[in-house]
Order: structure tokens, then sequence, then C-alpha cells
């Protein structure tokens, strides 16, 4: 059989071997008919009917999924259940059965098609990436026109990588963990559900494949590698070898790491730093719990209002938070407040389109414009801070009056909850993210009105060196090692122990292999990361001494490139690492895998 390569996007790290299953989630062919004026209303019943039955299914499958405790991916099929009820999808519908006098199936390709056509020409990653929900809606409601039901993953028996067009959360829902070992979807991107799903679930999966349904055939064997976004379809024995042994070294290192667990962050003279986790999903508390971490650095809160037409409540609010807090307790939790705008988008409130989304009504700029749905996530943080340990994070302030608006509407907050008798922490600590470039020139003024600071460098790079963060011609210019980033890390620790305040960072910088003898020797008290970097970054800081880790910044600060820095922090870790730092190893790789 010959060996076929098919690249798409890694989204959770791990290799699998196994054979693949595809899914019939192709394409039906619908019929296509004209109809006598006399069938007419009826067809319409037909369809309606179609559409209450799919509302009825997805029901079930999110009553199922809020049993097993997904709420997040519950969520997921509220969008799925508001498309059923969307004027311009099931009305405009009924409206071409009517006027062109065709079958339910042909008038609902034709409005899908025309929704379609409206998502592909919007230019944000995001928002395109929601057209597979419309996919998703159509292809059930068709199938369930012409009474065939989509194939059902509990049926499958045996351990199986699953092949699929694209994944529902009704199907991960059924994605018994034992049994699937590993998914490829031709559809979805980074930020997909599909893409979430694989990461809330562990499982090691590549998403925006475009073609594996067509590549593979059930019982094929596959290699998927989640790390390189790799699918190798029927291997040969030298490839399967290569594989298998990455493997078998991955394991290796996986179990080497997982020692890290338990022991502290700290070097080998005794120097102590904070490793937490950044969240994105209530769900993945566990995980972060089965990493060690010392606590959440960053619950990032846009997915609660993501994918949806209105805003979360107040209580939808309060019960994700306080399942976070208490879940976390006795270690904190820092709930950052909404961060909309810029890369990230919330579909019911109709942001104008901005030129520069990234410099305009974004993160802290939205909520203290509408202060009324600020205040309903305030009140719902405080009410969860009676539960245990929780810390507030305003994101994107870039002056001291900005923070004293804010402390102003969280005063009023807690007067109100106050006279309600409502109770919370009196002494939850509050803390800005410093990822403007002017909050790093004035932070010892912002120092004076806040508990704490967390360095966001996703941000701060790319307000400091003009860098858009998602345009990929200039990912190369990215650089955290760039002496102008040494220097506004360096200025922010010093404010802010000058005046008493502990100091984290919170971006990717925070969790990667590569930078972390460099962030230790800056002093910072907290790094903040992704589950999966958690035992990687403790193993390098516990090979270091504290000093040799201030040798290495004095050294790069007195260098003029990212790459002479680069250079001279990768020598040092090849010395302790030789293997996992050598010479053709590129920083990324290493991190991940
Ligand atoms: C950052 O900017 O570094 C950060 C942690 O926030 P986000 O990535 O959510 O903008
Ligand atoms: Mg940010």
């Amino acid at each position: 059989m010959k060996t076929k390569f098919i690249k798409g996007i890694g989204v959770t790290p791990g290799i699998v071997i196994g054979k693949a299953y595809l899914l019939d989630r192709g394409k039906i062919e619908a019929p296509a008919k004209v109809l006598p004026e006399s069938q007419v209303p009826q067809e319409v019943d037909r369809f309606r009917d179609a559409v209450e039955e799919s509302k009825k299914q997805l029901r079930k499958a999110k009553e199922k999924l809020l049993q097993e405790d997904a709420a997040s991916l519950a969520y997921i099929l509220d969008t799925h259940l508001l498309l059923l009820e969307d004027k311009n999808l099931i009305e405009k519908t009924v409206e071409t059965i009517k006027h062109s006098r065709i079958n339910s199936e042909w008038a609902l390709k034709i409005n899908l098609e025309r929704v379609r056509k409206v998502f592909d020409s919007i230019d944000d990653e995001y928002l395109k990436s929601r057209k597979t929900d419309v996919d998703y809606v159509g292809d059930r409601i068709l199938r369930t026109l012409m009474g065939k039901d989509p194939e059902s993953i509990s049926k499958i028996k045996e351990e199986v990588i699953i092949v699929a067009h694209d994944l529902s959360p009704g199907d991960t829902a059924q994605m018994a963990k034992d049994k699937v070992t590993a998914f490829v979807t031709d559809m979805g991107g980074r930020t997909s559900h599909t893409a979430i799903m694989a990461r809330s679930l562990e499982i090691p999966a590549v998403v925006g494949s475009e073609t594996a349904t067509h590549s593979v055939n059930t019982g094929d064997t596959l290699i998927v590698d989640g790390i390189t976004g790799v699918v190798v379809v029927n291997p040969s024995l030298e490839i399967m070898q290569e594989y298998q042994e990455r493997h078998r070294v991955r394991q290796k290192m996986e179990r080497e790491l997982f020692q890290y667990r338990d022991l502290p962050a700290e070097t080998l003279d005794g120097y102590r730093v904070k490793v937490l986790a950044n969240i994105e999903l209530v769900d993945e508390v566990p995980a972060v719990l089965q990493h060690g971490a010392e606590g959440i650095g960053l619950y990032r809160t846009e997915y609660l209002y993501l994918n949806r037409k209105d805003l979360p409540p107040e209580e939808e609010h309060f019960t994700a938070y306080k399942k976070v807090v208490e879940g976390i307790y006795p270690h904190p939790a820092i709930i950052r407040t909404l961060d909309i705008g810029g890369d990230k988008f919330m579909s019911h409130l109709d942001l104008a389109e901005e030129m520069n989304p990234a410099m305009g009504l974004r993160a802290i700029r939205f909520s203290l414009r509408e202060v009324d749905i600020f205040k309903v996530q305030l009140r719902a943080i405080m009410r969860a801070s009676a539960y245990g340990k929780v810390k507030i994070l305003f994101p994107m302030i870039s002056g001291a009056t900005e923070i004293r608006e804010v402390k102003k509407i969280l005063h009023e907050v807690r007067l109100s909850l106050s006279a309600e008798g409502v109770p919370f922490d009196p002494q939850m600590e509050i803390g800005i993210m410093i990822e403007v470039p002017s909050a790093v020139t004035i932070a010892d003024i912002l120092a004076q009105e806040v508990d704490f600071f967390s360095i966001g460098t996703n941000d701060l790079i790319q307000y400091a060196l003009a860098i858009d963060r998602v345009n990929e011609s200039v990912t190369h210019l990215y650089e955290p090692l760039h002496p102008a980033i040494l220097r506004l890390v360096r200025d922010v620790v010093k404010a802010s122990h000058d005046a008493g305040i502990r100091v984290a960072m919170c971006g990717e910088m925070a969790g990667e292999a590569l930078y972390v003898p460099i962030l230790v020797g800056l002093e910072l008290d907290e790094l903040s990361m992704n589950v999966l970097s958690i035992f990687r970054v403790k193993k390098i800081l516990r090979a270091y001494t504290f000093q040799e880790c201030k040798n290495l910044v004095e050294a790069s600060l007195h260098l003029s490139t990212p790459g002479e820095i680069e250079e001279l922090v990768r020598a040092s870790l090849r010395k302790k690492f030789p293997e996992e730092f050598s010479e053709n190893f590129n920083s990324r790789s290493v991190i991940h895998a």
C-alpha cells in the first residue's frame, strides 16, 4: 500500500499509531424536486418538523454533556440550537420552499450556501471557523429530513483513530477516552471547537487537514502526530519504526518529566519561583491539579462570552468562577476580566469594524464603556471570592486613570453586595496586566494603585515591537529575547519590587523552556503557563542556580540582538541539557516535544 502524508494543524501534543475509522460525516446527496403547488404547505410542515426534531436531538446531546460535567462543551451546542432558530436560515428556507415550490432539501441547500458565503467573506479566522457550525446544523436537518441518522461513535467497539469531516460536541461526548485514541478532521483551525475539545479531553489530534476523509479508509494504519500536525497513512516499515522511536522517546520524556510534578520550582540554591497555570475553561481545573500547578495565574474569561447570541447572566459567571475557585483551593485563582476585541471577538455585541482592532476598543476600554456588562462580571467574581482565594486581574491598563476608574466601579459593586448581605472577600487582591508599553514606563505609578502585576508578553511584544501577533508575515520579528523586551521586563520587575508588590508573567513566553533561565534571572516572582509546559519549566529551573540566571541576564543586557542573546542562552542550556538543546534543535519543538 502506498504511503501518504497529510498535513494539518496539530492541536494536542502526542503521537498515536493505530487503525483509522472513517466516520460517515461526508456530505449527503440531497434530492432536488420541483413540487406541485398543492404540496407546498405539506412540504413546509415537513421542513418545520425536521427542524423541531433536530432541536430535540441537540437538546438531548446537551443534557448528556451537562450530566458528564462538560458544561463548556454543552454551550457549544447552544450555538447550534440558536442557529436552528435563526430566521436568516430557517425562515428564508421556508420562503424558498414557498416561492420556488421546491422540496425542503433543495431549499435548505440553497440557503446554507448563501449563509456559508457570508461567513467566507469575513476576514476573521475565528468567525470564519464558525462556518463549521452552519455546516453541522445543515447536515443535522438534512439527515433528519432524509431519515438518515448520523453514525454514532458510541457504536465503535475497538480502539480507533477517528477520521471525520468535522466533529460536533455531541460526537465528543461519546468519545470514550479509551476507545478513541486520536482524531483527524478535515475542518477546523486552532480556535475551532474541535481543537478546543481535543485539548480539554487531552486526545492527540490534527484538525484542518482539508483532505483526510478523501485519503483515508477505515482500517488503514495511521500515524497521528499532534505536535507537528502530520498524519501518515499506511506508513512504510521504515517510517513506522521512526515514529515508534519518536513515540518511545516522547513517552520516556513524559515519564521522566512527571517526577517534577511534586518537586518545588526552585533553583539549585533554593531560590523559589511560583509556577501557575493559564486556563480558559472550567473543565481544565483537574488538569491544572494533575500537573502540580500552584494555582491559576490567568483564567481568561472570554470563553464565557463566545459562541452565543446573548450575554452570560451573572449566575452563569458565578457558577463557573465558583467551580474554578473551589476546585483549585487552597491555591489562588487569578480571574481576568473580559478581554474582548483585538484577536478575540464577541458575535452578539455589534462592535464597529475597526481598522486596527488590536489598538481599538478592547479589554478594559470596552469594560469601561459598557459599565453594566462589566458590573455583572465583577459581581460574580466578588461573589466567588467568598468560596476560596480569588484575585482579580484587569487587562490592557495603559494609565492610572483607567485603574482608578476600575477601582471606583469595583467599590460600587462591593457596596451593593454588602447592602444585599452577599458575602465576599473584602481583601481580595487587585492586579493589572502589564501589556501596553505605557504601563511599563509608569509602572512605579501603577504599582501604587494595585496589589500585583502580571506581564502579558503576547501583547507587550506586539505593542513594543509593532508586530501584529496574528499576522504570519511578521511572526519572524516576534522575538521575546529582543533586548527591548528584556529591558521592559527588567523595568517592570524593579518598579514592582521597589513598591513591595509581586510580579508575574503570564504570556506564552513564561512557558517556553528556552526563556526559563532569563526569566528567573529577571526575578519574576511567578510564571503562569499552559499546563503542558509546567514539568519542563520546573526541570530547567531546578538545574540552575539563581546566580547563574542573574549572570545570564546581565550578559544578555549587554548584547545587541535577539540572535546574540538566544545563542548565549542556548549555549548555557546546551551545557546542562546536551541532548535537548543540540545545535539543530529548534526552540519551539523542544518546548512542545
Ligand atoms: C498576553 O497578552 O500576554 C496575555 C497573557 O493575554 P492574552 O494572550 O489573552 O491577550
Ligand atoms: Mg493580552
